[in-house]
């Protein structure tokens, strides 16, 4: 078998297109311009690089945003006095602060300093209780735009074994709350796997979606995939490759090669999973300044 590849660019696409003409609604109707402050602190250029493609994405559907940049070595508090003035903007639907932060800031206070009305992260520790207790709230964006894919894919998780390799925080924990609540898109039987895991092919197989969030380059070889399973690659990773231009080329978490010869179908990396983080960004700052969730 080889797999149908999961276009995640093109899944993107379209919901930007659905985000900028509900943008404009919303302008048109409420007089309401979605914004969104990111807070960048220090040079990390993976931070840096990921703000510029949220902050292109705002652009391109009429959402304004704005980047405050902050010097690696500033002060905790000042980092909080920035957030408490997003937090009173009204003006401003969506706080995004760039992780990891430099060691001296402590991440969880400066998570649950932003006013969670406005975490379009879904990082807060509110929205994070509403998630595990299934009531609407702001979710994480790469498990919602795992969800997105294969929901928009024609692969509904309802009534499927979910197996997801990996339990961060912002990735493997949310994603198997969302899939396990008893709701439309998701319904799944959801079983996460981890460093803790003795057989984790043992579970792997017998997934009928696998996937993997673990930050291994091509952890997931096609014989611990079951035949036909659906197979989502959250991973993104450097590895060496002295014939490319700037000597390294990006992989998933996935064997794609061997992968791809035992699944029905698969993300790629890059274009799969990446492109729907963002769109998710964009989608939770619309419903923001919507104000859906207040
Ligand atoms: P993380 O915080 O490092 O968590 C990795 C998880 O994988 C942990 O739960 C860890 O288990 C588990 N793990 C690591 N090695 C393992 C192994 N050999 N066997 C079994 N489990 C193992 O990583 P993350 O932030 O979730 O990110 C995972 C990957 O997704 C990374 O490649 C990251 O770059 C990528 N990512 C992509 C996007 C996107 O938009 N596409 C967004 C976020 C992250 P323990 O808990 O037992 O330590």
């Amino acid at each position: 078998m080889t797999a149908v590849l999961i276009d995640g660019r093109k899944i993107a696409d379209d919901i930007r297109r659905e985000i900028k003409s509900e943008t404009a609604r919303l302008k048109e109707r409420q007089g309401i311009t979605p914004a969104l402050a990111f807070i960048l602190v220090g040079e990390n250029p993976a931070s840096q690089s990921y703000v510029k493609m949220k902050s292109k994405g705002c652009d391109e559907v009429g959402i304004r945003s704005i980047t405050e940049r902050l010097t690696a070595d500033v002060p905790e508090s000042d980092l909080l006095r920035l957030i408490d003035t997003f937090n009173r903007d009204e003006t401003i639907h969506g706080i995004l602060v760039q992780l990891p932060l430099p060691d001296h800031i402590d991440e969880g206070k400066v998570i649950a300093s932003i006013d969670y009305r406005k975490d379009v992260d879904g990082f807060h520790p509110i929205n994070v209780g509403k998630l595990v207790a299934g009531q609407d709230g702001f979710k994480p964006c790469t498990p919602l735009g795992v969800q997105e894919l294969l929901i928009r894919s024609g692969n509904d998780p309802g009534g499927k074994h979910v197996v997801i390799v990996g339990r961060s925080n912002i990735v493997g924990k949310p994603l198997a709350n969302i899939l396990m609540q008893k709701q439309k898109g998701a319904n799944a039987i959801v079983t996460i796997v981890h460093t803790g895991t003795k057989s984790i092919s043992a579970f792997t197989r017998e997934a009928d979606i696998l996937v993997a969030a673990i930050g291994r380059p091509e952890f997931v070889k096609g014989d611990m995939v079951k035949r036909g399973a659906v197979v989502i690659d959250v991973g993104i990773n450097r590895v060496e490759d002295p014939s490319a231009k700037n000597g390294y080329r990006i992989v998933g978490d996935v064997h794609f090669a061997s992968v791809s010869q035992v699944a029905s179908a698969i993300t790629p990396v890059p274009g799969g999973v990446g492109p729907m983080t963002i769109a998710m960004v964009l989608r939770n700052t619309l419903i923001a300044a919507q104000g859906k969730l207040l």
